[in-house]
């Protein structure tokens, strides 16, 4: 028993009818021959069909048979398994165990499979070049539902032992260019391992029996020729475009992330998104962006230094006015800003330019001199940052106080901040310190 392969037929078929031929339901059995373990499923087994087995680094195909979703396909023994999804009422009457002999319609995603007939064939042609230019093998290939990655490892010309960006453009030049002279793609089937060998393959045949050759172009110039159980479009121009998107070292091979087709495409319409209104913000060409961003980089960096030494000079001032401030405070007298009580003045200190870890800083400078407890008020913050010698107890303060009006914060004895959501709030904290301490 071994299942009829439409798609190496014609690998444009979309549609079949098939006749069932077994129905596996256990699900130990499904394990053991290689099923998803997906709850509610089961598999079938048909006469023939037109979904590709997930192999040769290609995923399977999905779809539909009849109106039941088909979520995957594999294979063993040459023979092909359909894993789907519980039966609706509707599939095939009541009973699926009763199914053998029943005709069923299956259905691929068409848009799917395509895009992995690109892929595999970019993916053909790519590493035809890397072979062919460079001596380059493919020695790991992985197709995921975006992008694909190949790795080659330089092994056959030893003139060459790494990448170099010239090198990746010239294979990439020659990939497409090869895809635009839309050469045909014919695959070959073998029943022994001799009968093939007289194609001009880029690796060496593993397989002794059942081998299927595919070419891109003439047998006697290709594009490149290997061995591969996959599927491909009839021709290299369907691949469209292919575009290698990054690049890197891997277990001592290069591992190239790449882009074929459909892909390649919604990789353009994405990037084009993004580079359209960057080059507007900076009225730039692409080709000009990244010098008009470094040169915009370098005005930040100048005005950030210019402001940090701007704000260190007002620091500076704000640390002599409160200083001398503290100095002119006599036992006898209290005046503004000075409130509170001789034995404990306040002092309050709003800000609107100062940033809460400026305060930080001007507050720490000054508190040799803090005499009772001094208040720095981030007004854009709403953060109030209480300073003193220890008496009063700065974080005392905040634990006890600033929850009643829904301020959060913390501290210690000489240092503590809070901060409010509403300004009105703040505003209440201070008046309620301010009695507190008088
Ligand atoms: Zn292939």
């Amino acid at each position: 028993m071994k299942t009829e392969r439409l798609y190496q037929q014609n690998v444009y078929l979309k549609q079949c009818e098939s006749t069932i031929l077994e129905v596996i339901t256990d699900l130990k059995t499904m394990k053991n021959l290689g099923a998803k373990e997906q709850p509610n499923t089961f598999c079938l087994i048909l006469d023939k069909t037109v979904f590709f087995p997930e192999g040769g680094g290609q995923p399977s195909d999905i779809g539909f048979i009849n109106d039941c979703p088909v979520s995957y396909v594999f294979e063993k023994d040459n023979i092909v398994y359909h894993q789907l999804a519980s039966p609706s009422s509707s599939f095939l009457g009541a009973s699926i165990e009763n199914a053998c002999g029943k005709t069923v319609t299956c259905q691929i995603d068409w848009n799917r499979r395509f895009l992995h007939m690109q892929m595999h064939c970019g993916e053909h042609i790519l590493s035809g070049m890397f072979y062919q230019e460079y001596g380059g093998v493919n020695r790991g290939f992985h197709m995921g539902s975006d992008y694909m990655t190949i790795d080659i490892r330089l092994e056959e010309k030893p003139e060459f032992t790494h990448f170099t960006e010239d090198m990746v453009s010239n294979v990439e030049r020659l990939a497409n260019k090869a895809i635009w002279s839309n050469v045909p793609v014919s695959v070959h089937y073998f029943q022994k391992k001799s009968e093939a060998e007289v194609f001009p393959v880029r690796k060496k045949l593993e397989i002794e029996e059942n081998i299927s050759i595919v070419c891109v172009g003439s047998k006697d110039n290709p594009a490149d020729c290997v061995a591969c159980c996959g599927t491909h479009p009839s021709t290299a121009g369907q691949v469209g475009l292919i575009k290698i998107i990054r690049m890197e070292n891997y277990k001592g091979m290069t591992r190239f992330t790449v882009k074929a087709g459909q892909n390649a495409y919604n990789h353009f319409v994405l990037e084009h998104k993004v580079l359209t209104p960057l080059c507007e913000r900076f009225s730039a060409e692409p080709h000009q962006l990244l010098e008009k961003i470094k040169i915009q980089e370098k005005k930040s960096s100048a005005v950030r230094k210019e402001l940090y030494e701007l704000k260190k000079k007002m620091i500076g001032n704000e640390i002599q006015k409160i200083e001398s401030l503290y100095a002119s405070l006599s036992t006898n007298v209290l005046f503004p800003p000075f409130k509170g009580s001789f034995s404990n003045p306040i002092m309050i200190q709003s800000y609107d330019y100062f940033n809460t870890d400026d305060l930080q800083t001007l507050g720490r400078h000054v508190t040799a001199s803090i005499k009772g407890l001094l208040i720095l008020v981030c007004e854009p913050a709403l953060t109030v940052l209480l300073f003193s010698n220890g008496k009063p107890d700065c974080g005392q303060l905040v634990r006890e106080n600033a929850d009643i009006y829904q301020g959060k914060g913390g501290g210690n004895a000489t240092c503590a901040r809070a901060i409010f959501t509403k300004t009105e709030n703040l505003e209440t904290y201070l008046d309620l310190l301010e009695k507190h301490l008088r």
